[in-house]
């Protein structure tokens, strides 16, 4: 059995034929010089794509979640309080993150469908003038709603409240600007829009971030997980083994984010707002509904409601056995209601969205 399913939930999405060729090479020791020569590479490459010149750029071993919770054991101490926006299953998952990293949770909620108000962060900041993070999934997968950052990074600069951005699903789909918003640290996820396979999440600091964590008065709570250790293996000379990393998800990232940068950023960017726009267009015509409200819509991925009658879990295996093409299943508010479709990096394509309107035409006539 070797499957080739079309990749069309939320991730993970087919990588680039140039990162699963990479996949090929032979595997090198975690402290190769060669090896740390890729580490760098991809760090150069990230920095261009999270948009920034923050030193500590660096791929950390895990998915999306390992750098949710790098970032927040490396810069939360136990008792301090974090802002956490939530309006999605990824924003109560960086609640519980925080929460057992021993920090005082201050939520911040829009209903589910809907983009989290910057005014209401910025008032939560007011009341809690002290909180160490304020924290905000910048696209909810599980909504396909974008939250809006930036006029939050522009309002915590003067303060002493670190921005952490979610943009495991953002990153390589949507316009992010670490250094031009504001963001302190963020992180994202190697099998989204970056067009690698799961296994490694970018992570970046800027200054005012590495200033907190060199501050802290209590170790970092996770070895494994802590940002600082990770940046004297991966980016000091000479490295300091930490754990065993893997040249072979290292090679496939370097290529996805190679294959990436020569589109080009910007056009990557219109290449998913195209697509995106034409699947959310087509989608009402069958009688999905459109889970996020208009103006907060990702491209990348869409949340859509299905039709009255139809059986989601049913439908949604028959177009994996009829058709092998994968979309994913509503969370939490939404299970057994809508389907979350992705079209990220290498599948972000007319012909996927030609593809999966064709097979759920299909099914719903039958
Ligand atoms: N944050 C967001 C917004 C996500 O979409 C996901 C996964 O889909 C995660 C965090 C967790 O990432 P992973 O599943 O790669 O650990």
């Amino acid at each position: 059995m070797n499957s080739d399913h079309l990749l069309l939930g939320p991730g993970p999405s087919a990588p680039y034929p140039e990162a699963v060729e990479a996949l090929q090479r032979p595997v090198l020791g975690h402290l190769d010089a060669e090896y740390l020569g890729v580490v760098a590479g991809i760090a150069d490459r990230l920095r261009a794509v999270f948009r920034t010149s923050n030193e500590l750029t660096l791929p950390v071993s895990g998915t999306g979640s390992a750098g949710m919770e790098a970032c927040v054991v490396s810069l939360v101490e136990p008792g301090e309080t974090v802002i956490v926006g939530v309006n999605g299953y990824f924003g109560e998952r960086l609640c519980e993150v925080a929460r057992r990293a021993g920090a005082q949770v201050v939520r911040v909620e829009a209903p589910w469908g809907t983009a989290l108000d910057p005014a209401d962060l910025l008032a939560a900041r007011r009341a809690h003038p002290h909180a160490a993070v304020l924290a905000v999934v910048s696209a909810e997968t599980s909504t396909g709603v974008r939250n809006d950052v930036a006029p939050v990074g522009a309002e915590l600069a003067g303060t002493d409240t670190l921005l952490l951005v979610d943009a495991v699903t953002a990153l390589g789909g949507t316009r992010l600007e670490v250094d031009a918003w504001g963001i302190d640290a963020c992180y994202s996820a190697s099998q989204k829009c970056l067009g690698a396979p799961p296994g490694l999440a970018p992570v970046t600091l800027g200054p005012r971030a590495v200033a907190k964590m060199a501050a802290r008065r209590t170790p970092v709570g996770s070895f494994y997980l802590d940002l600082g250790l990770l940046q004297r293996y991966f980016l000091a000379s000479p490295p300091t083994y930490h754990h065993t990393a893997s040249s072979t998800l290292a090679y496939a990232l370097h290529a996805g984010l190679g294959r990436l940068l020569e589109e080009g950023i910007e056009q990557v960017w219109e290449r998913h707002a195209r697509v995106g726009a034409l699947l959310q267009a087509a989608l009402p015509d069958l009688g999905f509904r459109l889970a996020a409200a208009e103006g907060v819509r990702l491209p990348q991925l869409t949340a859509a409601l299905l039709p009255d009658g139809v059986d989601e879990a049913a439908t949604r295996r028959r177009l994996l056995d009829e058709y092998g093409i994968e979309v994913g299943g509503g969370l939490g508010e939404f299970a057994g209601r809508a389907w979350r479709i992705g079209l990220m990096g290498h599948a972000a394509t007319e012909r996927s969205v030609v593809t999966v309107l064709g097979a759920v035409r299909e099914l719903l006539k039958s």
